[in-house]
């Protein structure tokens, strides 16, 4: 590893176990333990910023980088043209703050990073409507109009497979055997209706994908540290998943007024009801993760060790940090042709 490189790799765990600017009235006894295994990953994972020239910078994971047929990456707002978020940022979804000519620009400079562009022409860009579901098209060419669905899967070599995100998870599932690929669109919606679970049986249906030997990356997105949610998404979690209290942490709302003077508010308290209110955090990465291995993926081969965006808008865009006003960011997979 190059000195640079080490640095980076240095300056990103730094990021990543600092964590949140949210202060935990307790500590995340299941977050902690969810911990665990990602942070031993985090070695593995390099940050690559190959083209200080144009700030433009992505993030990979070292062992999908490994695999000399594979292109993958996730893409961060360094580096292209977009103005209406702040600075020159790589926003790769047309959105409604931003211009198409924009938006065309930085995804032509995000295909040339990648080294999908030969002899000036890109590899097609295959995009979905993206609507939370858990709709996932098989494809060999690049369609007429973009699919309305939220996972992609090929084993076409020269198709470039994206997914759009700002906070909700990119997941690429890669198929070390039969050279077949995917990524998926996981925010709670489409993870309660199991898309990265489906994912792998797509691939098994598809391309005879062995699970076993899946490599899976799940990429950037808002983590347990800042994913407040409501009740009614716990819920729809309970109804499906037998492991779905472990996903969920609960944090009670301080209030210095109640705490100095707690019995003004004795009185107002009906018995047996807790003294403060409380907040409720989803750990989307770790629901994610237990798909996957409830799929038959190796827990050893699903790499989950990127930073969260709602902590980090200086590297990735946000849509709950941001309120809306943001850029999207994209995860992409797809199998270099012989
Ligand atoms: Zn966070």
């Amino acid at each position: 590893m190059t000195k640079a490189r080490r640095n980076l790799t240095h300056a990103f765990l730094l990021s990543r176990t600092k964590g949140c600017k949210r202060k935990l009235a307790q500590p995340p006894a299941a977050s902690t333990r969810a911990l665990g295994p990602r942070l031993s990953s985090i070695i593995r994972t390099v940050v690559t910023k190959t083209v200080l020239k144009t700030k433009l910078q992505l993030l990979h994971t070292e062992r999908l980088a490994k695999l000399a047929w594979l292109v993958h990456a996730f893409s961060t707002r360094r580096g292209g043209v977009s103005r209406p978020y702040g600075g020159n940022v790589l926003n790769l979804g047309f959105t409604k703050h931003d211009s198409r000519a924009a938006v065309e620009r930085n995804r032509a400079l995000f295909l040339k990073k990648l080294g999908v562009v030969k002899r000036g022409k890109a590899w097609p860009l295959v995009t979905l409507r993206q609507i939370h579901s858990d709709l996932i098209h098989h494809v060999e060419s690049l369609p007429p109009h973009p699919l309305v669905g939220d996972g992609l899967i090929t084993n076409t070599p020269g198709l470039l497979l994206a997914i759009r995100t700002a906070d909700c998870l990119p997941v690429i599932l890669v198929d070390k055997k039969n050279r077949a690929v995917g990524v998926f669109h996981a925010g709670w919606r489409g993870t309660v209706k199991r898309i990265v679970e489906k994912g792998v049986g797509e691939m098994q249906r598809y391309f005879d994908t062995d699970p076993r030997n899946v490599v899976a990356a799940i990429g950037p997105g808002v983590q347990d540290c800042c994913y407040q949610v409501g009740e009614e998404v716990r819920q729809k979690f309970e109804a499906q998943f037998g492991y779905a209290a472990e996903l969920f942490r609960e944090v009670k709302e301080s209030d210095p007024v109640r705490e100095k003077y707690p019995l003004l508010f004795l009185t107002a308290r009906a018995p047996g009801h807790s003294e403060f209110p409380v907040s409720l955090f989803l750990d989307l990465v770790e629901a994610n993760r237990r798909q996957l291995i409830d799929a038959g993926v190796p827990a050893k081969n699903i790499e989950a060790s990127f930073p969260c965006t709602a902590c980090h808008t200086d590297l990735l865009f946000s849509h709950r940090t941001e309120k809306g006003v943001t850029g999207r960011l994209m995860g992409v997979v797809g199998v270099r042709p012989k």
